[in-house]
């Protein structure tokens, strides 16, 4: 047994990084100001988008999203239960009811047919998650929803990086990203939101800071009007320039870290191919590039004897770390007591919610490690 925990994630920050987030705290300009600008610039480039906004969080792009889609009582919102509760917590916060898309069984992708079932003349915004890093089926979804005016917002949390059919997640359409320190790219705490939607991007940026239309960068650099006006009412979701800085830093070894997550990823998958037991992800069929920001596998419990929650404590006492993306949000206590969700509504979903779980990845993992998380496993099914 390996004597040092091994997490299910680590940050890769260099001295590089430290320094420049130092260079920052001394500049005398802290807040939003000219590394947020520097490194919008910097993500629009990567990304090949129209525009991007830089925000505290990946929940607050989608807040902002529904806010300036209007979204409220009456309306419907479509998005899988197999996500991060955030989305969810956001439909129902605005007023807004969720309605629950199902899963493909084994890419965990949201299910284009399971979303045509959804729909209603209610449905008023469609939010596909890309899931683990691979790309959700965009094509089906973008025909379903430009027939019925429908607007789609993906969830790119895990898709820094990911392509569908030869281009970047988050170069059409739009799209929110997250930089909390498990993505595979981090600024401490943020988000960025893309968009080719020029009316949108402008009323994100009102929204992100109090419902003015500038900020007090713009302020102080361009001169404009230190009594800045409030257009509506707004938010105050911007990043500062300390988290930016570490946005630029980290855009820079964004596809050296994806490189490596995908030889570990390989790695896992070759080794996993004689274990029963354990049945990683299957990749979903249509052109994509994978970012491996997760590597799900499935427990078979049936054959193991055990439950996932168990055999997470095993690991964990085996000195491994692992994470569970995600517990179905409709399940939880809020959706069934309140909500009145139930069991069975969505089987796929349901049945990987039992069965997932997700092992340690990150760009500074060794093959050594990813041999000690394989024994480990082997140890604890007794093989
Ligand atoms: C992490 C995550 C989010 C939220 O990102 P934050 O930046 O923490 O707000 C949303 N959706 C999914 C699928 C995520 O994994």
């Amino acid at each position: 047994m390996r004597s040092e925990f091994l997490p299910f994630s680590r940050t890769s920050i260099t001295e590089g990084d430290i320094a420049a987030v130092a260079d920052v705290l001394r500049s005398g300009w802290i807040t939003t100001g000219p590394k947020n600008t520097e490194f919008e610039q910097k993500f629009c480039e990567y990304i090949g988008c129209a525009g991007a906004v830089a925000l505290t969080s990946a929940t607050a792009g989608m807040h902002l999203a529904l806010c300036a889609l209007g979204v409220g009582p009456g309306d419907e919102v479509i998005t899988p239960s197999m996500t991060w509760v955030s989305t969810v917590n956001l439909i129902v916060m605005a007023g807004a009811k969720p309605v629950f898309a199902d899963i493909d069984k084994d890419t965990l992708m949201v299910s284009p047919d399971s979303v045509k079932e959804c729909l209603t003349d209610r449905t008023r915004v469609i939010i596909p998650v890309h899931f683990a890093g691979a790309s959700a089926d965009m094509e089906p979804l973008r025909r379903l929803a430009s027939e019925r005016d429908i607007f789609l917002v993906e969830d790119a949390a895990h898709a820094v990086g990911t392509e569908y059919k030869n281009e970047r997640i988050g170069r059409k359409g739009t799209s929110v990203f997250s930089f909390h320190p498990i993505k595979n790219m981090t600024t401490g705490e943020g988000g960025m939101f893309c968009s080719d939607n020029p009316k949108l991007l402008d009323h994100i940026r009102r929204l992100k800071f109090h419902g003015l239309g500038v900020d007090a960068y713009d302020r102080h650099t361009q001169g404009r009007s230190p009594q800045a006006q409030v257009l509506e009412p707004g938010y105050k979701y911007n990043m500062t320039d300390i988290s930016a800085v570490l946005g630029i830093r980290q855009l820079e070894r964004l596809e050296t870290f994806n490189q490596k997550r995908a030889a570990l990823a390989k790695l896992y998958t070759e080794k996993f191919s004689d274990i029963d037991e354990i049945l990683p992800l299957s990749m979903p069929n249509y052109d994509f590039r994978h970012s491996w920001h997760l590597f799900i596998v499935r427990l078979n419990i049936e054959k193991a004897g055990f439950s996932r929650d168990d055999f997470m404590q095993r690991l964990k006492e085996k000195h491994i770390g692992t994470g569970l993306h995600f517990r179905a949000v409709h399940l939880q206590k809020y959706y069934t007591e309140v909500m009145g969700m139930k069991a069975g509504m969505l089987p796929h979903t349901e049945w990987n919610s039992e069965r997932i779980c997700s092992l340690p990845l990150f760009p500074d993992m060794t093959v050594e490690d990813v041999n000690d998380v394989v024994n480990a496993i082997k140890d604890v099914l007794k093989k």
